[in-house]
């Protein structure tokens, strides 16, 4: 439920709201908007019945929200959310290009990447000190080492940094040196780590879980924004389908959908997605192309000798040219 105020709702009036709401046993959080203010009723799992808010003084309107998620949806919010991270705006005039390794590797190999994405327009530097991998035996990330890694491309670039938090050990160690924590796809249904970085107060990329339907990964962001953290940027990476030709099937479609019904950025990430170099760059137009807010990209300066994800990792060169087609692809009239 959302109780809009009246535009001349006097602050003692939205307070009154609040404890109100509060008397119920469910939870207010205000919602500012242009040309409105609003008041949001959490913490209800079914549809919250009380025609006394829409009584009490300062009220305009009481509207019921119909998705079951509530503070990441466009019925709550109207006006885009914008997240900005150093020169980086998700959600801005401009698709942001992430890019960098897939793991963090020696500082010398991790910063002579840095340097070249960023030199190629990239406005944040990605990669993984810790690893969630499939087989045990696979390279786990460098962990901690890779933290001062990242630490020092900061230092030396200026590109802020994103990399994964895989678990609550190391959540506040990545919370430390990071400044955008990304939530994996095997993560994405980890309720007690979305509250952890929820609370963290760093932005978070919360890559699409890769079996979840579009409502469990608004779902999932409503966990952090429960928490109190607003700066939240959706990540499309592909899902799993019977499809034998590619890694995952990129869903582009959910890129419009998104858009439509939740105010957060989403950016795509197309190495996942597809999981051969070669189809990246195609993938990463074609992201573009339906209104994607952002690319997260894996890119080395050697990818057949990448710690990890070497074969859907792009070289430099395509990096380069992918930045070439986001000036012209950026540019399309948005739809919708
Ligand atoms: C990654 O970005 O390197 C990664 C592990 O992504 P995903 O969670 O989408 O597999
Ligand atoms: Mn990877």
């Amino acid at each position: 439920m959302l109780v809009i105020m009246d535009n001349q709702a006097t602050e003692e009036q939205c307070h009154g709201v609040e404890d109100a709401i509060r008397a119920l046993g469910f939870e207010p959080v205000s919602v500012p908007g242009a040309g409105r203010t609003a008041v949001c009723v959490t913490g209800n799992n079914d549809r919250v019945s009380a025609p006394m808010l829409e009584r009490l003084p300062g009220v305009k309107q009481v509207i019921h929200v119909t998705q079951p998620y509530k503070l990441v949806s466009r019925e709550v919010r109207g006006s885009s959310t914008k997240v900005t991270v150093g020169d980086a705006v998700f959600g801005g005039p401009e698709p942001v290009l992430v890019g960098g390794p897939c793991s963090v590797e020696t500082e010398a190999r991790t910063l002579a990447i840095a340097h070249k994405v960023k030199a190629a327009g990239a406005k944040v530097f990605r990669a993984g000190a810790y690893k969630p991998r499939t087989n045990p035996y696979s390279f786990q990330g460098l962990g901690e080492e890779g933290l001062h890694t990242l630490a020092l491309v900061r230092e030396e670039t200026g590109l802020p940094v994103v990399t994964e938090v895989i678990d609550h050990d190391s959540a506040d160690l990545v919370a430390e040196h990071a400044d955008i924590l990304q939530v994996g796809t095997r993560n994405m249904q980890n309720f007690s780590l979305l509250k952890r970085v929820g609370r963290a107060g760093k932005p978070v990329l919360l890559k699409r879980g890769m079996s979840a339907t579009v409502e469990e990964w608004l779902q999932a962001a409503e966990y952090l924004l429960a928490e109190g953290n607003e700066d939240v940027i959706l990540c499309e990476r592909g899902v799993r389908t019977y499809n034998r030709h590619s890694r995952n099937t990129l869903d582009l479609n959910v890129v419009p959908l998104i858009r439509r019904l939740s105010h957060l950025p989403i950016v795509v990430d197309p190495s996942h997605g597809v999981g051969q170099r070669e189809r990246v760059r195609p993938m990463a137009r074609a992201a573009l192309a339906c209104g994607a807010q952002g690319l997260l990209i894996e890119v080395h300066t050697d990818p057949d000798t990448a710690y990890s994800d070497g074969s859907q990792t792009i070289t430099v060169e395509e990096f380069e040219a992918i930045a070439r087609d986001r000036e012209i692809l950026g540019r399309l009239e948005p739809i919708g």
